[in-house]
């Protein structure tokens, strides 16, 4: 394993204010909060800490430029002219925002360069490429009418995202939003505001009108709460926890909001006896401890086949034990900290809660290094169903491996969990693949893969994993409203 240096590549952070009707204030209340580098506890900068008054003003921009302002009435292919040209700012700084990313989040700058920066350009060049194709229908009902549907944008729309992919997160709520024509209170969070504000600067350079998209940082029960409860904001984005989603939930039923929700996970992911089992082995690997194990999809209910049970524990201590956990700047880091102390204490109290409950622990468990806020990849055997490790969502870097023998058995057990966001299946058996892909109930469903994201196919869960869609077609549906036109042509 790297030791841990010193941070050499600290981009310069040049957005700490909020961003309100084309303008950069500092919170209303003159308060501000300190966001922290993962790797070495260090404060990188102090942040506007907005708050309802902030909020207020923020959604009164969005209501003018939605309401009076250009961007409701822009012609659609304007629109997504200037969404193209946000998206060639976002790939000409795309090296500074991997950076930035990784200086707030923790993530390695491999992955931020690799994985996170790139999904968000393609899916802000993907939405430019609808704003134009957003159209309705004509409806043959009985009668001498003639029908027809018009697609609008559903209005003043409030984004809370959460820290796990801050600009990632920030693309799939801006996207469709854009495309439709929407205009954007947001609120990043609290551990993670940089690339954000960062992206909102870009988007003001690209010459997306003032109003359009505004950004107040802060926390989520003074910030998003105001945003939540504000009779202004006609829907809410909101990606997060389930617990605070039935917050968000009850509050937003005073103004009948829209509301779209992505949540939680504890996926299963199933290999038989007959798959490529060092391809199963990686997969498993990249789609438990890929950001730390911060992934709302993370595959960390790993069923295995009972003939191929042992060998696959021992292959997957083999991955870990190569893992590289170090400095995220250092280009060879494969696995950082974890974003905050927090997560870390709670991560930890899943490792003894593993021991407690009699899971074999065969690698990790313990902290890596001496600052930071780093937790070894870490596996557990002999996991039973009922083990809270097995139960509860833990978003870090702990897989818990469990036993099984027959498909019909596996599917069964995979779909006894109140999430369903996402599984996976390892066979080389097509019809046994497409029997269980058809049978688990999760929004997506990867054979012989993990983790694969592409801004055309949609993403959400089943269950208690959320409501609605992001990402393709169906990404832009919480966006619009269908408005029924019926013409007499009598
Ligand atoms: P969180 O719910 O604590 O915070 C998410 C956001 O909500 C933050 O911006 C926070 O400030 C805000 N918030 C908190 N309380 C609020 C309130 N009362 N009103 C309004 N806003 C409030 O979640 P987290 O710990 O930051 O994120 C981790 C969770 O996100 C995990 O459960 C993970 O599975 C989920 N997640 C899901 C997806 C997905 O697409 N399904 C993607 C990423 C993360």
């Amino acid at each position: 394993m790297a030791t841990i240096t010193e941070v050499t590549q600290r981009p310069q952070v040049k957005q700490t204010q909020c961003f309100i009707g084309g303008k950069w204030l500092p919170a209303a209340s003159g308060k501000t909060f300190a966001t922290i580098h993962p790797a070495t506890e260090e404060v990188i900068a102090e942040v506007a800490e907005g708050d309802k008054e902030d909020v207020d003003l923020a959604v009164d921009a969005a209501r003018e430029a939605f309401d009076h302002g250009p961007w409701g009435k822009m012609d659609a292919r304007q629109r997504g002219r200037l969404m193209f040209r946000l998206a060639d700012l976002l790939e000409e700084h795309a090296d500074e925002l991997a950076a930035l990313e990784t200086l707030d989040n923790g993530k390695p700058i491999r992955d931020s360069s690799a994985a996170d920066i790139p999904l968000v350009i393609e899916c802000i060049r993907y939405y430019a490429g609808w704003a134009d194709k957003i159209q309705g229908a004509t409806v043959p009902i009985k009668g001498d009418y003639f029908c027809y549907t018009r697609r609008e944008p559903v209005g003043v729309v409030g984004q809370i995202i959460p820290w796990n992919f801050p600009a990632l997160m920030c693309a799939w709520k801006w996207g469709p939003a854009l495309a439709a024509g929407c205009t954007i209170v947001m609120k990043p969070a609290e551990q993670t505001p940089l690339t954000c504000l960062r992206m909102a600067k870009l988007a003001q350079d690209a010459g997306i009108p003032d109003g359009v998209i505004n950004v107040v940082p802060g926390y989520g029960p003074t910030a998003g709460a105001a945003i939540v409860r504000h009779p202004g904001v006609d829907k809410i984005a909101f990606t997060g926890e389930l617990a605070t989603a039935k917050i968000i939930q009850r509050d937003a039923t005073e103004t009948m909001k829209r509301l779209t929700f992505e949540l939680g996970g504890k996926s299963p992911n199933i290999i038989f006896a007959d798959a490529d089992l060092q391809a199963a082995v990686d997969g498993a690997h990249f789609g438990l401890y890929f950001n730390q194990g911060q992934c709302c999809c993370a595959g960390s209910r790993v069923y295995v086949q009972d003939t191929v049970y042992d060998e696959f524990c021992e292959r997957m201590v083999a991955a870990n034990e190569q893992r590289q956990v170090g400095d995220p700047f250092d280009p060879a880091t494969q696995h950082g900290p974890q974003v905050d102390q927090d997560q870390f204490d709670k991560i930890m109290r899943y490792v003894d809660y593993g021991k407690q409950d009699g899971a074999k622990l065969l690698s990790g468990g313990e902290r890596f290094g001496d600052r930071g806020y780093y937790v070894q990849p870490t596996l557990f055997s002999d996991v039973s169903d009922e083990m809270r490790i097995a139960r509860e969502e833990i978003f870090g870097p702990v897989m818990s491996v469990l036993r099984f023998r027959e498909p019909a058995e596996v599917a069964h057990r995979a779909n006894d969990s109140n999430f369903g966001l996402a599984a996976a299946v390892w066979t080389r058996d097509i019809g046994k693949a497409h029997r269980l892909a058809a049978s688990v109930r999760a929004g997506t469903v990867w054979v012989n893969c993990y983790n694969v994201f592409d801004a055309a196919a949609p993403f959400g869960g089943f269950k208690e994993s959320g409501l609605g869609r992001e990402l393709g077609e169906a990404g832009l549906d919480a966006y619009t409203e269908t408005k029924t036109v019926t013409v007499s042509m009598a």
